[in-house]
């Protein structure tokens, strides 16, 4: 045997295992067919190691933007097993100390949100956002049917199938109807490739304008809530102009539309501020949160909602219906809650939103200067989450197939760098590569990010 990697495995036997059992996510399988698959087995501040003792720099922060806190936390493990050996669990109706005191934690970052409603996945999560909204307005108007979900093309919620009905990202709703009823898509908001022909400032904003329009046609009173990514991620990394949500804010008031934000990937100072939605001077109804709510140390996402909201679900003692009927079995993982709890600790004491506006600035800088290369189209992001769209021709800004993106990414990795790319999500235009490296990154850190993209892309032959 080889080296023992786990388990008493080598690599070999642990490879063999994989092709023989995993079914992973978004993965076509054939590619082990002819090439190792990656196995990760340890990690440190934003370095990774696999099964054969190579070290990456993480460019995506455990592969989907979570690990805002880097990797090796002692004090996340200690929070962590502390709590599971003092109670790993209890939910239903019935509280635990971590839990209490998250909400309360989660209330003081966003006091207008002070009602928290905790479950374990970004999907979930926004399952929720959803079930609250219509039933807020079944409580609040017995007579309308005011259900309806706006959302956005390019934006993504989540994998359950009201949370993908929800996502504009036609090509991964594929084969997987019928979605549930009730959700209707209006346009992106990236400039780059405006959808009304429009350049910004001249263009009125008629992308957040497109909101009143649908809500229009499809009438007032059938339009629960809209919800956005504040900085759409996996659809190409879109954070829109300045105005925007404000706009969309009015809209929403005028219309008695709930404002759902997804802060999913944005959440926890991955854009250089606590919350995304902050760049944009917004006040949402309800905001849903994950990934960088624990850095992936534990699964747990959380629904926060205005208090109005929640005095709706008040019902009388014997009204079975009027309350909230939802649960999430594993919701009530108090571990889960002392890790957010620890994980939060650690972004505020070490100031990482901060880090992150700081290191993003150093990042965009650097990127910035690859923007002369033929395939680049543009550059953009906030904080550690940065994108590049890469075109065949910058002139009619076609997109660069994506074929040259695998390729670019596999150029980085064997120069020791992860960085990420769309992978089959809107019809045409998976041509975004992005990084998000964990918040605790350094300037050397990132001068590796942006060495690997620029060899790699330099050596492109189109
Ligand atoms: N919202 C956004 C913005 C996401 O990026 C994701 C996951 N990539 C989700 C929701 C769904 O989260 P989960 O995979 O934890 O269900």
């Amino acid at each position: 045997m080889n080296k023992e990697v786990a388990g008493g495995l080598d690599a070999d036997e642990l490879a063999r295992l994989h092709r023989e059992h995993l079914w992973l996510h978004l993965t076509n399988h054939r590619q082990f067919d002819h090439q190792e698959p990656p196995i990760m087995v340890e990690g440190n501040g934003f370095i990774i190691k696999d099964a054969l003792g190579r070290e990456y720099v993480d460019g995506l922060s455990g592969g989907v933007w979570a690990v805002n806190v880097g990797y090796g936390r002692e004090t996340m493990v200690k929070a962590i097993s502390e709590q599971l050996r003092r109670l790993p669990y209890y939910a239903g109706s019935l509280a635990t100390p971590p839990y209490i005191l998250l909400a309360q934690k989660l209330a003081a970052l966003l006091p207008r949100l002070p009602k928290v409603y905790i479950s374990n996945s970004g999907s979930e999560a926004n399952e929720k956002a959803f079930k609250i909204a219509r039933q807020y307005f079944r409580e609040q108007y017995p007579r309308r049917d005011k259900y309806k979900i706006i959302y956005r093309n390019r934006d993504y919620h989540g994998t359950t199938l009201a949370a993908l009905a929800s996502s504009g990202q036609t090509e991964r709703k594929l084969k997987f109807g019928p979605l549930p009823a009730g959700f209707v898509e209006i346009p992106h908001a990236l400039c780059y490739r405006c959808e009304f022909g429009k350049r910004y400032p001249g263009c009125n904003i008629d992308c957040a304008r497109a909101l009143e329009t649908v809500i229009q046609t499809e009438g007032e009173d059938s339009v629960a809530a809209v919800i956005v990514e504040p900085i759409t991620a996996g659809g190409g990394i879109i954070p829109p102009v300045a105005e925007y949500y404000p706009l969309v804010q009015e809209i929403c008031r005028r219309y008695e539309v709930l404002l759902i934000m997804d802060e999913v990937v944005t959440g926890f100072g991955r854009t250089g501020l606590m919350f995304g939605h902050q760049h944009y001077g917004v006040d949402p109804d309800i905001i849903t949160m994950a990934k960088g709510l624990a850095s992936g140390y534990m699964p747990i996402s959380a629904t926060v909602a205005r208090k109005s909201i929640f005095d709706r679900f008040l019902a009388e003692p014997e009204d079975t219906s009027g309350y909230f009927r939802d649960i999430s079995t594993f919701g009530g993982c108090t571990g889960c809650s002392a890790a957010a709890l620890e994980n939060i600790r650690i972004i505020e004491e070490e100031r990482l939103a901060e880090q992150s506006a700081a290191m993003g600035t150093y990042l965009m800088a650097s990127l910035q200067e690859l923007a002369g290369l033929p395939v680049v189209g543009e550059v953009r992001g906030k904080g550690l989450l940065v994108g590049i769209e890469l075109v065949a021709d910058k002139k009619s800004q076609s997109p660069l197939p994506e074929k040259y993106l695998a390729q670019v990414v596999a150029a980085a990795k064997a120069e020791g760098v992860i960085i990420g790319r769309m992978v089959r999500s809107v019809p045409e235009l998976n041509n975004v590569l992005y990084t998000a490296p964990p918040l605790i990154i350094d300037k050397a850190g990132i001068d590796k990010i942006t060495a690997a993209l620029r060899g790699a892309l330099g050596k492109l032959r189109v």
